[in-house]
């Protein structure tokens, strides 16, 4: 794996965490996008080499409504670039992690990802992530 890529949020409110965070950084959202199949609402920020991902639920059913009724606001996942998902997922399959997903799926930011259950990974949900080109 390459580097964190970025850091993903579970929020409640997307757009008073968009100007927290805008400030905390001094750095712009750059990008905001709903990944209708995960139910989420995305705004993205850089900081250095890596990323903010702020993530707000866009339904009930949604995992980071979820995630927020069981463990309220807060840090949902760490995402690594990867730079052959594929291989990668091979890679971890054969290490004994469970992931989430059997195929990488299209993600937010122009993103392949792929989710390891964070029960292989004292409880921290990983994303892979690999940029499409
Ligand atoms: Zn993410």
């Amino acid at each position: 794996m390459n580097k964190i890529e970025h850091i993903g949020i579970a929020v409640n409110d997307i757009e008073t965490a968009a100007i927290t965070y805008q400030k905390l950084l001094n750095s712009q959202v750059y990008k905001t996008e709903e990944v209708a199949s995960e139910g989420v609402i995305t705004a993205f920020l850089q900081c250095g080499p890596n990323k903010i991902e702020l993530l707000k639920a866009s339904s009930e059913n949604s995992p980071i409504a979820k995630f927020i009724a069981k463990k309220g606001e807060g840090i949902h996942h760490i995402a690594f670039e990867v730079d052959d998902i594929y291989a990668e997922m091979e890679r971890l399959k054969k290490e004994g992690f469970v992931l989430l997903n059997d195929v990488p799926k299209p993600g937010a930011d122009n993103k392949l990802v792929c989710f390891v259950h964070p029960k292989s990974t004292n409880g921290v949900l990983i994303e892979l992530c690999q940029e499409i080109v």
